[in-house]
């Protein structure tokens, strides 16, 4: 492991408490999706790196299982501080290395922030559970120990909420933690373990290996590492639940989606025009909770009339500009992808009845594309089916709520839906029979906050145990139950 000082032209990983160069020479871009402009390189770590991370962070369990939970907690009280001093300068890092608009990576601090928040209740949290006689003279009493060792693997569209799902609570449960962010947007994952290093956590609870598929690989194939929380692409998550589990890891792996939302006749046009746009088009539509498929129910043409107009007068631009909505794709391959799925939609026989190819020559200098609507899509054609992860919305029609409901069921994931209606009949029917795992009704985003599970369903996620809330307790922790007689 060769210590340097700190390179500004290549990341380095964070490892026991040093930042070290990777012992691998190859590097990636990371540009800025709004400019294509170069603002780091990250490396292309190896298993090697992760080798050290890991030797590291399990040298550090030792010591840190044993930290008083109060205490741990305390550090998590201290981060929250970090955090909350530099939200602004956190939130213009998300703005250069992913390209959503200021507003928004304002918004994903503070969600991050709530994460440390929650993890700070450590010790409420870790609270084991007691009965006085079970048996005569006899009692029983459940400790909630760490895991270990946990891997956190990364996606580039929320680069600090993610990684602030897993390894504060982790970390705050008495687990170690090694962080692979996205090699698409790493800067901000360095000053994350930055900020918790001057929080006061010690060196090798947390650390950083940059990379891409070697250290996923390394992460998965290790001995020494217990469990791992995924958060990425829907083939990857299933790669990584099967490859890990296979290994006999605890595993959680959040994945894509394809969420819908339902607008009734009786909706408020108006209010739910407006959800729909910031929804869709928002972060580029690179949300994992993005609505892009909207269900319209009966004949409703001025609600059609009204989502286009609302999508021609949309802001598109650099996201450091306050009056921007919609913001650039993460990379011009991936937009490439995405005009494929725009030409499948058109041979497919959808209506394109907003065709946002035609801004980006508007804005050459970045990955932008125009807001982008289908009507008439049926659930069969590959625009309803799949991620597209993009400012790229499908309208299917339906006859009533049933039939809406059965697109949903139709649909392989199950991450988030939508109704926009007044009707409690119509409210209730769509809470008991959609088949997603987190619903909004009347909002368009309907994720959920640290201290209840990110509960997607089907597709959208593999394992048992979701990211936050109890759930996320249950997965950092493992049980003890403790028998004891006592006779005179
Ligand atoms: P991605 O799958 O490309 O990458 C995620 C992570 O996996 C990265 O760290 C990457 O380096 C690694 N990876 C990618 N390909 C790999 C491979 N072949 N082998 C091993 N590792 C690999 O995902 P992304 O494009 O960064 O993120 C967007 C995706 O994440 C979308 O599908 C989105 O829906 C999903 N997402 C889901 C949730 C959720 O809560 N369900 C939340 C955020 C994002």
């Amino acid at each position: 492991m060769s210590v340097t000082k700190k390179d500004t032209t290549v990341l380095q990983n964070y490892i026991n408490g040093v930042w070290v160069s990777s012992n691998s020479s190859q590097t990636l871009n990371v540009p800025n999706p709004a400019t294509n402009e170069l603002l780091t390189k990250v490396p292309v770590s190896t298993k090697e790196d992760v080798n050290e991370a890991a030797a590291a962070a399990k040298e550090a369990f030792n010591k840190w299982k044993k930290v008083p939970v109060p205490k741990r907690a305390r550090i998590l009280f201290k981060y929250h501080s970090l955090l909350s001093d530099n939200h602004e300068e956190l939130a213009r890092l998300i703005v250069q290395e992913n390209g959503k608009a200021f507003k928004e990576a304002y918004g994903e601090v503070q969600r991050g922030i709530e994460c440390v928040e929650f993890a700070s209740g450590a010790p409420t949290l870790m609270m084991g559970e007691t009965l006085s006689g079970i048996a005569e003279e006899i009692d029983s009493e459940m400790f909630r120990y760490p895991l270990g060792v946990v891997g956190g693997i990364t996606p580039f569209n929320f680069p600090m909420m993610v990684p602030l799902w897993m390894f504060p609570l982790a970390i705050a449960c008495g687990n170690t933690f090694v962080l692979k962010p996205s090699e698409r947007t790493p800067i901000l994952a360095n000053r994350l373990a930055e900020l918790f290093s001057e929080a006061g956590a010690p060196p090798g609870v947390l650390n950083v290996v940059h990379g891409a598929h070697d250290v996923v690989n390394g992460l998965l194939d290790h001995e020494d590492i217990a469990a791992i929380s995924f958060v990425g692409s829907q083939p990857v998550a299933k790669y990584v639940y099967e490859r890990a589990a296979a290994k006999g890891k605890r595993v959680q792996a959040l994945s894509g989606a394809k969420n819908h939302h339902i607008v009734m006749p009786d909706a408020d046009m108006d209010k739910a025009v407006q959800h729909i746009i910031s929804s869709t088009f928002g972060s580029a539509g690179q949300r994992c909770m993005a609505c892009s498929a909207v269900v319209v129910v009966g004949d409703n043409e001025p609600f059609v009339k009204a989502l286009a107009k609302r999508a021609d007068e949309l802001i598109i631009g650099n996201g450091m500009d306050d009056e921007v909505l919609l913001t650039p794709v993460i990379r011009k391959e991936h937009r490439e992808k995405v005009l494929g799925y725009i030409e499948r939609g058109i041979v497919e026989g959808a209506d394109l009845i907003r065709d946002g190819r035609k801004e980006m020559s508007d804005h050459p200098e970045g990955n932008f594309l125009g807001p982008t609507i289908f009507d008439h899509v049926t659930p069969e054609m590959t625009i309803a089916k799949d991620e597209i992860f993009a400012p790229v919305l499908s309208l299917l029609r339906a006859r009533d709520l049933d039939e809406g409901l059965e697109y949903i069921r139709k649909s392989r994931y199950g991450n988030g839906a939508t109704i926009y209606t007044n009707n409690a009949k119509a409210i209730r029917q769509f809470r008991e029979e959609a088949d997603a795992g987190m619903l909004g009704i009347n909002v368009g985003v309907p994720a959920t906050m640290a201290f209840f599970p990110f509960s997607g369903w089907k597709d959208s996620f593999y394992g048992d145990l979701h990211v936050n809330g109890k759930d996320g307790l249950n997965f950092y922790t493992r049980k003890k139950m403790i028998t004891s007689r006592f006779e005179a």
